[in-house]
């Protein structure tokens, strides 16, 4: 089996694909649960921090475990659980017609995208990479770029719990050479949050208003400790223009408020990868 995984590219792809669509699947899991798991645990410390004070506060509901595996998914509505058949990445959802089988709700059209963007992205960073470990650590950046981008969308959130790991698991990967030398990838991370926290301070001093979260700090010290501070600049303008582009398009086409505060992390992210992928073709043809 590795043997012909190493041979064929087209079997390569075609199992990169389909395995990718059940990792997609988990991403949908951890898009939809980590920011309700987070908001439970503000809840949990909030309520222990004023209960020390002297406040009596009613208890966080819902009191059994709630993480990536437990409880089993279960429509939001009805509470129908997701049988094995209904679980099949894109299919189900198909299948189904987008709706509950039990109460008819509609399921977002969310989680088939997600699955399909997981496999397209993972196709093309197998196609890129081969069959190496470069291959393997980018398929896991790559993901971890997916569920954040979602993730910040959806709730303005960029967790640590995903940036702060993949940043560390960045600088180590490195130690090893995978992408970049020590040193650039360390000058990365450090660089990383500190261009944006420097960007982030000198707009509030200017303007008074908060022009992204620390989350994107995170974002991009874990880019630069996976890929070097060299690609950092690339990142930046690749991201910033992808951001003018979505952003004026929503301003023109959706009327969105331009007061509206709008997720940074998905630009960041797709410039990430970008760059993953192309960035010493793009800043060869830059530079000369
Ligand atoms: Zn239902």
């Amino acid at each position: 089996m590795i043997e012909l995984l190493q041979t064929s590219t087209p079997v390569l792809l075609v199992v990169t694909g389909l395995f990718s669509l059940l990792v997609g699947s988990f991403l949908n899991v951890v898009i939809h649960r980590l920011p309700l798991m987070m908001e439970r645990q503000w809840r949990l410390d909030a309520t222990e921090f004023l209960s020390a004070e002297g406040h009596a506060l009613p208890a966080v509901e819902g009191s059994g475990s709630y993480n990536l595996w437990t409880p089993r998914s279960a429509c939001p509505e009805c509470g129908h659980r997701i049988t094995a058949l209904e679980n099949i990445p894109i299919l189900s959802y198909l299948f189904l017609r987008g709706r509950c089988s039990e109460c008819g709700t509609r399921i977002p059209l969310r989680y088939p995208l997600v699955e399909a963007a997981t496999a397209l992205l993972s196709v093309a960073v197998v196609w890129h990479f081969g069959f190496t470990w470069q291959a393997g650590a980018a398929l896991l950046f790559t993901w971890a770029l997916l569920a954040l981008s979602v993730i910040d969308i959806r709730t303005m959130l960029l967790p640590d719990s995903i940036t702060l790991p993949m940043l560390w698991l960045g600088l180590v990967l490195n130690l090893a050479g995978v992408f970049t030398d020590t040193t650039s990838s360390l000058l990365g991370a450090v660089t990383g949050y500190a261009s944006l926290w420097i960007l982030y301070h000198g707009f509030r001093l200017l303007t008074g208003k908060e022009g992204m979260g620390f989350g994107d700090f995170k974002l991009f010290a874990m880019i630069g400790a996976w890929l070097g501070w060299q690609f950092l600049p690339l990142v930046i303008l690749l991201a910033s223009l992808v951001g003018a582009v979505v952003g004026i398009a929503l301003i023109l086409f959706q009327g969105r408020d331009r007061a509206q505060p709008i997720p940074f992390g998905p630009y960041l992210a797709a410039a990430g990868f970008i760059a993953l992928l192309w960035g010493d073709h793009i800043m060869s043809l830059y530079l000369g």
